[in-house]
């Protein structure tokens, strides 16, 4: 087992994964900014180390800090978290490179995942169904016609490298297709620095449903059951939920074989995420995910697992220890993204939070490293604090969730928990009625 490991992270997932080294016995180092000194991952470590100014580029994406960081205080192992280096194979590369262990796939598998061309003609070759489009890269307009004409509009411009639903246009006919084709270019370019697109075709009322797996070093894989993802506003998810209040045991079954055979077959290691559209009963795979997720709590609490313990042991070599068989699903568990912004406009609300209130209770869990007093800075994503609810029912997970929202208080700034409110009290959502478009005109018509 690791001596010692260094969270390249901030915020809840930085405490997260604190907690579970914590658990394990496993000292922590954690790294900051100069505007995160305060923060609680910094508060609760075993040690710190300054890593560099507030913008994220000096500081959590700084990775020579973070190598000389790991070396100076003699840490074994890097957890990236989600985010910042986490999908970032080079890092991954450098950090094995310093005689680290890096916990997450191989590098070679992080570049295939994080070129979504390259994802989606392995996931093919392995039997994983497809959204219907492009055969790979796009190079031209006039191919995108031709791509569009055969599929059928509305089409979506996709870019190779994209990721934060960015890089993402939609074509409702062929007039739109040049302009959606020059926008999604430019922001892949100014993004990511690489302007390579794909084609799909535009599903109008799919369900964002993904399957979490876990795969050890010696050739065992294991799924955990889907999330649903669907409730997202501009491609970012807001509330999740597992399992998906659509799919049926036979289906999550059926879509699990698929996925660990083909993970099996790719020779895969570490904690994954296969993300599908779900329409008409159909899985469509868009893309992977080559790390931990936010919304892993909601798998975590059906599945009675530590995900990231997993990841950890996993990355030290150990075995799973437990079949497909082992797995059990229990209850219903729902996941608010709480955020520092603007109920309404969505506008970002940083500044200082002046009193705190976590709910608590049966079946509550809150993933956040917020306090009274902290400063929510500017320069990250806004994204404040998870609440977790579980219960045995989904209409008995959404009266926990409806009474620990009321009990929750951030105070002194703004944040998304009054959208969470409101979205609880929706029939439509009660119904577990809803798509991918629901949040979005939900949002508009509120
Ligand atoms: P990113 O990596 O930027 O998050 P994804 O490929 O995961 O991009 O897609 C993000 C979201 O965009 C999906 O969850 C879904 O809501 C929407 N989306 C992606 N592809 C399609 C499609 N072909 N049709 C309709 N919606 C899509």
């Amino acid at each position: 087992m690791f001596q010692k490991i260094l969270i390249a992270n901030r915020g809840e997932i930085a405490l997260r994964i604190q907690r579970a080294c914590r658990e394990l016995g496993i000292p922590t180092v954690a790294v900051h900014s100069t505007a995160d000194a305060e923060a609680m991952h910094v508060r609760l470590a075993d040690e710190s180390v300054c890593i560099g100014p507030p913008p994220a580029r000096d500081s959590y994406l700084n990775v020579p800090a973070l190598l000389s960081a790991a070396s100076i205080t003699g840490a074994d192992a890097i957890h990236p978290g989600y985010g910042f280096l986490s999908e970032n194979a080079a890092f991954a590369d450098m950090v094995e490179a310093h005689g680290l262990t890096f916990i997450g796939p191989s590098a070679a598998h992080i570049r295939m995942m994080g070129d979504k061309i390259a994802a989606k003609s392995a996931m093919a070759s392995l039997g994983v169904p497809l959204v219907p489009g492009s055969d790979g890269e796009v190079a031209d307009m006039d191919e995108a016609a031709r791509v569009a004409a055969r599929i059928g509009y509305p089409v979506l411009i996709k870019a190779a490298a994209g990721g934060g639903g960015r890089g993402m246009k939609v074509a409702s006919s062929a007039d739109g297709l040049e302009e959606a084709w020059r926008v999604a270019r430019a922001e892949a370019r100014a993004a990511f620095g690489n302007d390579a697109v794909y084609i799909e075709k535009y599903l109008d009322r799919p369900r964002h449903i993904e399957l979490q797996i876990l795969a050890d070093s010696h050739g065992n894989v294991v799924h955990f059951g889907e999330r649903d993802c669907s409730l997202q506003r501009r491609h970012q998810k807001l509330l999740e939920e597992a399992g998906s209040p659509a799919l049926t045991a036979a289906a999550r079954d059926a879509l699990g074989a698929t996925v660990t055979a083909a993970l099996s077959q790719l020779g895969y290691r570490n904690a994954g995420t296969l993300e599908f559209l779900y329409q008409d009963g159909q899985f469509a795979f868009i893309e992977m995910n080559t790390r931990l997720q936010v919304e892993h709590p909601v798998t975590e609490m059906v599945c009675g697992v530590d995900l990231v313990r997993e990841q950890i042991r996993i990355a030290a070599g150990q075995d799973l220890g437990y079949t497909q068989s082992d797995v059990t699903f229990t209850g219903h568990a729902i996941e608010c993204r709480i955020t520092a912004e603007d109920p309404e406009t969505f506008t970002p609300t940083p500044g200082r939070v002046t009193a705190f209130h976590a709910p608590g209770g049966l079946g509550v869990r809150v993933d956040s490293a917020l306090y009274a007093g902290y400063v929510v800075p500017p320069y990250y994503d806004s994204m404040i604090a998870k609440l977790i609810v579980h219960a045995p029912s989904r209409a008995e997970a959404i009266a926990r969730l409806r009474r620990s929202l009321a009990e929750f208080a951030v105070v002194g700034i703004k944040t998304t928990l009054p959208l969470h409110q409101r979205i609880v009290e929706d029939p439509q959502f009660q119904a577990g009625d809803y798509t991918i478009h629901w949040l979005e005109r939900f949002v508009a018509a509120t």
